[in-house]
């Protein structure tokens, strides 16, 4: 569904990524782990297209279409979410008008009406259920007054409500405590279908314990030096980057 061949983009003109090829086919959970600064958030947001990132070389196809020239409103509309690292307030907007405007915004795009009012806020309660966010969140501002855990779960619940069938988690675990954490990857795990699939950074390995990803890819400066399974995770886990890095 995701085919990324021989990517190249850079930041503020300074080249990042090095030539990264990834394939992710449909149900597959696949892992992202490397040193800090090796481009993990880089490939995240050119993947949804965030205009400070420029892609010098290389494509990215999403289910047959050239993503690279989808805007960023359009691939959201085509099915791929992400959850950043840091999650943004927006003070003024309530959680439930934000997200009717993104549930409707993506029917539109798909030709389809909005949704009924009551149908939209029985959808709101169940998917709070499967993330355990309290009723009360919907009427405050985005992520306005939230804790850590608290936006984090929220990121969760967007991806609930939204459906993706792409999902970019970076780092999104970060500064969770365990309980938070298991949380977030049962919710996860609760939304995963075999037509869903998900790109994962995380440098936890209580996060490969819940996940259970189907592939681990390590980035070093930019590129993806080692490709592997769970057990590579474990592998990093234990030992460090450093002798991927050697063994490049
Ligand atoms: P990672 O997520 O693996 O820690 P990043 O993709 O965030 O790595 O960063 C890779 C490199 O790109 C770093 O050197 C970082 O300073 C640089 N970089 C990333 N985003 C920006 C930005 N918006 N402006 C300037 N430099 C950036
Ligand atoms: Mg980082
Ligand atoms: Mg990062």
């Amino acid at each position: 569904m995701l085919e990324i061949k021989n990517l190249h983009a850079s930041v503020e003109g300074k080249p990042i990524l090095n030539g990264v090829n990834l394939t992710i086919r449909d149900g597959e959970v696949h892992v992202l782990m490397g040193p800090n600064g090796s481009g993990k958030s880089t490939l995240s947001n050119v993947l949804v297209g965030n205009p400070k990132y420029e892609v010098t070389e290389g494509s990215i196809t999403f289910n047959g279409k050239d993503l690279l020239a989808l805007s960023p409103e359009d691939r959201s509309h085509e099915g791929i979410f992400m959850s950043f690292q840091a999650p943004i307030e927006i003070s003024g907007v309530s959680m439930t008008n934000f997200m009717r405007a993104a549930v409707n915004a993506k029917r539109k795009y798909l030709g389809e009406d909005p949704m009924k009012p009551s149908d939209f806020l029985k959808m709101l309660r169940e998917k709070r259920k499967i993330v355990g966010l309290d009723a009360h969140f919907m009427s405050r501002g985005v992520n306005e007054g939230f804790s850590g855990g608290e936006r984090k779960r929220n990121e969760i619940f967007q991806m609930a409500v939204l459906e993706p069938t792409f999902s970019i988690l970076d780092e999104t675990d970060s500064g969770l405590d365990v309980d938070a954490l298991r949380i977030v990857a049962e919710g996860f795990n609760t939304l995963r279908t075999p037509q869903t699939s998900a790109l994962v950074i995380t440098h936890y390995q209580r996060m490969l314990d819940y996940l259970k990803p189907d592939f681990v890819h390590v980035l070093v400066n930019g590129s993806i030096v080692k490709d592997g399974d769970a057990s590579l995770g474990y592998e990093i886990e234990e030992k460090g980057f450093d002798w991927v890095k050697d063994i490049r």
